[in-house]
């Protein structure tokens, strides 16, 4: 059995029972099963067969349990009555042989199982035909102890629940740059975010997790606890296990992250210029990394403006006063920008900056691609491909394109460089600057017709950029799902299959 929807009503009430009762079971029949199924991108909804909206470690441990061992069960109740109706020897130890298959069988080919906390991969990771759905978004609480220095926030946060209850004791962390994100998905592949100049990766500033294990078990981990399992959480940690923890108040907490002091007011905001000042604006954003300027950051969009028209946006982010930030930002600053949002504001509404870019909805794809340096020719080519693939609608061309955009976080690296390669399961700590390729086109009937044309443009947009890159890097967490897992954990590869072999032989969570 690998569907949800063939486990029969008796074992799936006895499943319920076994939650918490604020834990929620969607099947198809029950109201409210479209909405649970949604995802950033129409193209990773897939008709879930259960999804499980958990409330605590526990139920997650129930629901691994129940999912690995319930074929198991089945075909212990059908044994019984094979016995009664047949009963001599050969037929039992011939029983028995088959009972061992079948446990083995049982177990390798479990109901598929996916892990969703805020549901932005464009892959399809949080999402399955059939399966069973662990939905974390009720674990969204976030704790701070100010006097430690630690954020603990729920498996199933999003990044604004964690700025915004930091930024209230003055704290903050590493975090995305689209404050809709999971905590979940973005912490266990790396996490990039404005502080990463300073404070390195997001897993650079995780110090404990809770985690439940394909067995069921739940374990508390860090740096002493399990280190091995540690290790692999950071950069691999989708395919370990699902992170949740009880702490403090029932079933709320699962990240404990290291919070830094942020100023009530950073200095950043939103730039758009016209496409003429692409070549300076690249110019810029590769002089402020080798600059390596800790306390900044920028974001660099090639995208449409409101009008349809091609624009390129800076979010330019500094730690510090205005007057240093200037002075910091002059590159950028002396060229004509047509539109200003940048101001002192809180750290939490940066975040928010780019969120309306980003909305649900839509067919998206993300493709990825790392390279040494941002030249300004690369870049030209990469925006005239950009154009004509985004531009107006002819024959044979893709619809609805012009949300698509190409994105790169431009931060100094070495607070990444700074730990060695195999410190955490992330090995790619090169300088090594990552770009975005987010392609969105709309399909009324989020229908695949395009999908092979979109992807087609994405691979010959990330060649563009690989001229400066490296072939063999891919951030797991920007990419579309079909690159090999060695692009994504690089030389700790070998290592990976061994800690999973050990943790998660059969593949119950995602196979490495
Ligand atoms: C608009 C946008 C902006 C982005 N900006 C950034 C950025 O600034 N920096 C950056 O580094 N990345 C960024 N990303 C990429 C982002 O890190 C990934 O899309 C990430 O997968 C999002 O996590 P999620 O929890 O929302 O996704 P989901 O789809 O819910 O999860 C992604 C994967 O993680 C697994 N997972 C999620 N939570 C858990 C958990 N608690 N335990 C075990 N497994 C889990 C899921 O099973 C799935 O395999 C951005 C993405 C988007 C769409």
């Amino acid at each position: 059995m690998n569907n949800a929807n063939d486990i029969p009503t008796a074992a799936l009430e006895a499943f319920k029972e076994s939650l918490s009762p604020q834990a929620k079971v969607i099947t198809r029949a029950d109201p409210g099963y479209q909405e649970s199924i949604v995802r950033w991108a129409d193209n990773a909804i897939k008709p879930a067969g259960l999804v499980v909206q958990v409330a605590s470690a526990q139920d997650v441990s129930e629901t691994v349990r129940f999912l690995t061992w319930f074929p198991v069960q089945l075909f212990i109740s059908y044994l019984s009555i094979e016995r009664e109706n047949v009963g001599d020897v050969y037929s039992s130890s011939h029983t028995i042989l088959n009972f061992t298959f079948q446990i083995k069988f049982a177990v390798a080919r479990h109901i598929p199982l996916v892990v969703k906390c805020g549901g932005h991969s464009t892959n399809g990771h949080s999402s399955t035909n059939g399966g069973i759905v662990i939905d974390l978004h009720q674990l969204r609480d976030v704790a701070v102890d100010a006097e430690r220095k630690l954020i603990v926030s729920g498996g199933g946060a999003l990044w604004r629940d964690v700025d915004v209850a930091a930024a209230e004791k003055g704290l903050a962390t590493v975090g995305g740059t689209v404050n809709h994100t999971g905590v979940g998905g973005l912490t266990l592949g790396g996490g990039y975010g404005f502080l990463s100049g300073q404070h390195g990766l997001t897993i650079d500033n995780l110090v404990e997790a809770e985690i439940v294990l394909a067995d069921g078990s739940i374990h508390t981990i860090d740096e002493n606890r399990m280190p091995d399992l540690f290790w692999a959480i950071r950069g691999a940690g989708n395919k370990f296990g699902c992170v949740t923890k009880v702490r403090l108040l029932a079933g709320r907490a699962v990240f404990t992250y290291k919070a830094h002091d942020i100023p009530d007011k950073v200095w950043g905001g939103m730039l758009v210029y016209p496409p003429n000042q692409l070549n300076a604006l690249v110019e810029a954003s590769e002089e402020l990394v080798q600059k390596g300027h800790s306390k900044s950051a920028c974001l660099l969009a090639i995208a449409r403006g409101p009008d349809g028209n091609p624009v390129i946006i800076i979010v330019p982010f500094y730690q510090g006063p205005e007057s240093e930030a200037q002075a910091v930002f002059s590159g950028f600053l002396s060229l004509p920008y047509v539109v200003s949002t940048v101001q002192m504001r809180p750290y939490s509404d940066m975040n928010g900056l780019s969120n309306d870019a980003a909305p649900f909805g839509g067919r998206k794809m993300f493709t990825d691609a790392n390279i040494h340096h941002m030249r300004p020719a690369t870049f030209r080519e990469a925006f005239n491909s950009f154009v004509q693939f985004t531009g107006p609608a002819t024959e044979g061309s893709v619809p609805g394109t012009s949300k698509s955009s190409i994105f790169v976080l431009a931060v100094p690296t070495a607070a990444i460089e700074a730990r060695p390669k195999d410190s955490t399961a992330f090995a790619f700590r090169d300088p090594l600057i990552d770009v975005t390729i987010m392609s969105t086109w709309e399909d009324p009937k989020n229908d695949p017709k395009d999908d092979a044309k979109v992807s087609e443009w994405a691979r010959s947009l990330q060649k563009i950029f690989l001229k400066d890159g490296n072939p063999n890097r891919m951030y797991y967490n920007h990419s579309d799902g079909s690159e090999d897992s060695v692009k994504e954990v690089g030389s700790n590869y070998e290592r990976l299959r061994e800690l999973k072999a050990k943790y998660d032989p059969h593949d119950v969570f995602r196979s490495l």
